[in-house]
């Protein structure tokens, strides 16, 4: 069964996610652990991981922590590399002791360097992560991304590289419906979304552990990576249906990160629930 949630603001405390995941209905959320712009972080205590733990199981559904946007494990400047690998490791830890289903993360940025090289940065990384810890709860899972200024993890051949080089870790991937639109897959049409399937394939259909739906405000292949509200923009409810509609996928955990307007939480998740039972 398909469990529809939002990301929601861990502002004051990741305690407070809970009743704000709640106030627009939804069965499961992501949040970010820590300022997404800031190096700094605190961590959490054993006390708050007692509280948010009891939480959790009242709550019942899967969780999901978004990596910082500051982190680049694709980095040419060791420096900034080391230090991603440093926050990853904090964070992946962190969601372990909380009982985070999935720690969800943009593979990285080449800048100023080949993507062959970006690659290369990024499964180095990954394995000086795994190599000093392997998670137990928690699903490292990569962000398909539009593309954009270096931007990897983009397509399918990138991702399963990824994925290949570290078989027997919990990692998989969490398909951004508008990242993939916006690189290019016609996730909208019947043949498009056959063609985008096939493509999966490539990592296996079963590595999808979530989906981030999202419309965009930029056509197909535009590269650029803007959310809209679901059925607002280029990718219409169509593409929606696609996923909902799908044998696999329909069953998947689905988190909106759609532009935060009054009520629009509420009704872009009662719009995705629509399209399942209909
Ligand atoms: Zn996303």
């Amino acid at each position: 069964m398909a469990l529809f949630g939002a990301h929601v603001s861990s502002a004051g405390s990741i305690l407070k996610t809970f009743e704000r995941a709640e106030e627009v209905g939804a069965e499961v959320f992501q949040f970010f652990l820590r300022s997404p712009r800031a190096w700094f972080w605190k961590g959490v205590s054993k006390e708050l991981v007692i509280k948010f733990r009891k939480k959790l199981s009242e709550f019942g559904n899967p969780v999901m922590v978004h990596a910082p946007y500051l982190l680049n494990l694709a980095s040419p400047r060791e420096d900034l590399r080391e230090r991603s690998v440093k926050v990853f490791l904090e964070e992946l830890k962190a969601c372990d002791e909380l009982g985070v289903d999935f720690y969800n993360f943009h593979p990285g940025t080449a800048t100023g360097i080949s993507e062959k090289e970006g690659m290369k940065n990024i499964l180095r990384s990954l394995e000086e992560i795994f190599t000093l810890y392997e998670p137990k709860k928690t699903t490292v899972l990569l962000e398909n991304t539009a593309g954009e200024r270096g931007d990897l993890g983009k397509n399918f051949e990138e991702l399963s590289l990824i994925i290949r080089s570290f078989e027997g870790v919990k990692i998989g991937i969490c398909l951004d419906t508008c990242h993939a639109f916006a690189y290019g897959y016609e996730i909208n049409t019947d043949g498009g979304f056959s063609r985008f399937l096939k493509e999966v394939e490539k990592v296996g259909l079963e590595k999808t552990k979530a989906i981030h739906a999202n419309d965009s405000k930029f056509p197909l292949g535009s590269r650029k990576d803007r959310h809209e509200h679901i059925g607002e923009g280029f990718i219409g409810l169509k593409g929606f249906e696609n996923f909902l509609r799908h044998d696999y996928f329909r069953d998947l955990p689905y988190f909106i990160e759609t532009p935060k307007a009054g009520d629009m939480d509420r009704v872009n998740l009662e719009r995705l629930r629509k399209i399942y039972s209909g």
